[in-house]
C-alpha cells in the first residue's frame, strides 16, 4: 500500500526520508553490528548519537550557549508539574496564560503547587483567539509566566513573543517546535513532547536556562528535578535512546531541507492555501481570528454536520487520512506540520473543493 497524508495531530507525520534512513540502519548502525535499540546509552556510539543530535538542534534553533539542552520521558505533561516543581524558586504564586485546553491542563497541575494568577485568558471567546500584548497582566512576585504559544485543539498560535522583563518565560511549543525560527533568549524554558514536530512518542525535549538550575528545591523526586538531569546530562536513567536518535535524524532532515526559515516559508505557504480554501467556500469554516490562526493545526467545520462521516470516508479512500477534529470540538482538524509534503495540503484543498461541490444545495 502506498503511503497516506497522515493529517493526525499526534503521533504525527514523519518525514519519509528519515523513515527509510531508520530502516536502513535497522539491523545494523554504522558496522556496530546493533541496532541503535540495543546499544548501551552510555557507550561511545551512542554517546556520538546524542552529540550529533544535541549540536544539530542547537544549530538549528540558534540555542545561546547558556541554556541546557535536555532529553526527557514522560511527554510534554510531565513538564506541567515539573515546571511548578523546580521553577517557583522560593516563590507562591506563578501567571498562566489560558487560551484552551492544553493550557488549562498546565493550569490544573501548577494549581497543586502554586497560587495561579491567571494573566489573561480568551475563554469568554471561546478560545478562538490570543490575548493582546497589553491585556496580559504579569504581577511582578510571579515565580514564571508560562503560555501555550500553539493550541494544537483550538487552533490557536500566538503572532508575538509574550515581554516578561526579569519574569522567566516558559513556552510550550509540544506543537510548534521547529515550525519556524524563534529567537531562544526570550525564554526561560521551551519544552515540546516529540511527537508532533519532532520525532516519535517517548521523548520531550527541554531547553533551558541554565541560571534556572541552581535553585531547583532538593526535596523534588531526583528523576523530576532539572538539576539532576542536566548534571546527568539527560542520562540518570536509561533515556528513549530510539526516539532520541530518530529525532536527530529529523534534526538532520530539516538541516537539509534549508533550516527554520525555509521551514516557516513553506509552513506559512502550506497554511496559507488552507484557510484560503477555507475562508473562500460557503461550505467550510473556520472560527479563529485570523492574527491567531495556527500554521500546524487547521480546525474546521462543515456546513452540514451530517457530512461530516462522508468526508471522512471519502478523504480516506483518496489517501487523506485522520481528518477528524479533536472529540471536544468536533467537525475536521488538519495538523499540517513540517513533515506534510505541501503536496498534501494540495491535495487536501482539491478534495475539499471537490467535496463541496458534490455536496452544495
Ligand atoms: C500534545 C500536547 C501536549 C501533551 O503531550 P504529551 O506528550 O502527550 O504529554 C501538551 N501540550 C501541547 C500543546 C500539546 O499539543
Amino acid at each position: 500500500m502506498a503511503r497516506v497524508y497522515n493529517f493526525s495531530a499526534g503521533p504525527a507525520m514523519l518525514p519519509e526520508a528519515v523513515l527509510q534512513k531508520a530502516q536502513s540502519e535497522m539491523l545494523d548502525w554504522h558496522d556496530s553490528g546493533m541496532s541503535i535499540m540495543e546499544m548501551s546509552h552510555r557507550g561511545k556510539q551512542f554517546m556520538s548519537v546524542y552529540e550529533q543530535a544535541e549540536s544539530a538542534l542547537r544549530r538549528l534553533m540558534n540555542i545561546p550557549e547558556n541554556y541546557k539542552v535536555l532529553f526527557l520521558q514522560g511527554g510534554a505533561s510531565s513538564q506541567f508539574a515539573m515546571i511548578p516543581m523546580n521553577l517557583l524558586r522560593g516563590k507562591t504564586s506563578a501567571a498562566y496564560i489560558n487560551t484552551g485546553a492544553w493550557s488549562k491542563k498546565a493550569i490544573a497541575e501548577a494549581k497543586r503547587y502554586a497560587t495561579v494568577h491567571i494573566a489573561a485568558s480568551t475563554e469568554d471567546n471561546k478560545f478562538c483567539s490570543a490575548p493582546t500584548a497589553d491585556q496580559i497582566d504579569l504581577p511582578a512576585e510571579s515565580a514564571y509566566l508560562h503560555y501555550t504559544p500553539n493550541e494544537t485543539i483550538g487552533g490557536v498560535e500566538f503572532s508575538y513573543i509574550p515581554e516578561t522583563g526579569n519574569i522567566p518565560l516558559i513556552g510550550d511549543f509540544s506543537s510548534t517546535i521547529l515550525s519556524r525560527p524563534l529567537d531562544v533568549s526570550k525564554f526561560g524554558v521551551i519544552y515540546a513532547g516529540a511527537q508532533k514536530n519532532i520525532g516519535p512518542a517517548g521523548l520531550c525535549l527541554v531547553i533551558i536556562r541554565e541560571d534556572l538550575l541552581d535553585r531547583c528545591s532538593d526535596s523534588i523526586p531526583a528523576i523530576l528535578n532539572y538539576k539532576t538531569l542536566s548534571d546527568s546530562d539527560s542520562m540518570y536513567n536509561t533515556p528513549p535512546t530510539y526516539s532520541w536518535y530518530l529525532a536527530g535524524l529529523v534534526f538532520e532532515w530539516i538541516k537539509q531541507k534549508g533550516g527554520l526559515s525555509v521551514m516557516g516559508n513553506t509552513n506559512q505557504r502550506k497554511a496559507e492555501k488552507l484557510y484560503k480554501a477555507i475562508d473562500e467556500s460557503s461550505f467550510y469554516a473556520n472560527p479563529v481570528a485570523h492574527v491567531a490562526r495556527s500554521w500546524m493545526n487547521v480546525p474546521f467545520t462543515l456546513a452540514d454536520a451530517n457530512l461530516d462521516s462522508v468526508f471522512l470516508e471519502q478523504a480516506t479512500t483518496r489517501g487523506l487520512v485522520t481528518l477528524k477534529g479533536h472529540r471536544s470540538v468536533g467537525g475536521m482538524r488538519a495538523s499540517i506540520y513540517n513533515a506534510m509534503p505541501e503536496e498534501g495540503v494540495d491535495e487536501l484543498v482539491k478534495f475539499m473543493a471537490e467535496f463541496e461541490t458534490a455536496n452544495s444545495l
